[in-house]
């Protein structure tokens, strides 16, 4: 139950909500807030991205190195914006074998 919203670089100029890391090719890194499931990434005239996240698991070296070979990784399949599960979110492995 700590807030660490005040972590984020200084120079963003949007809003970069639960923004982890960003990838060399520009790509974003969020942390899913529980249980989202829709992508809130800002989009034109004021709306949000909300693409579906999809669960990715063909991510590239570069994502593996950071997070590791068995992360959990979700990604919009509208912006590209990738999403690591929420803390303390319980990981869906076993019945989903897709
Ligand atoms: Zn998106």
């Amino acid at each position: 139950m700590e807030a660490a919203e005040s972590s984020t670089t200084p120079e963003a100029g949007q809003v970069a909500k639960n923004l982890v890391d960003t990838l060399s090719d520009g790509t974003k890194v969020k942390r899913r807030v529980h249980r989202q499931r829709a992508c809130n990434e800002p989009a034109a005239k004021g709306k949000i991205c909300a693409g579906h996240l999809k669960r990715w698991y063909f991510f590239p070296a570069e994502v593996q190195a950071k997070f590791g070979s068995q992360a959990e990784v979700y990604r919009c399949e509208h912006c590209r914006t990738l999403y690591l599960p929420a803390d303390g979110e319980q990981p869906r492995t076993g019945t989903l074998s897709y």
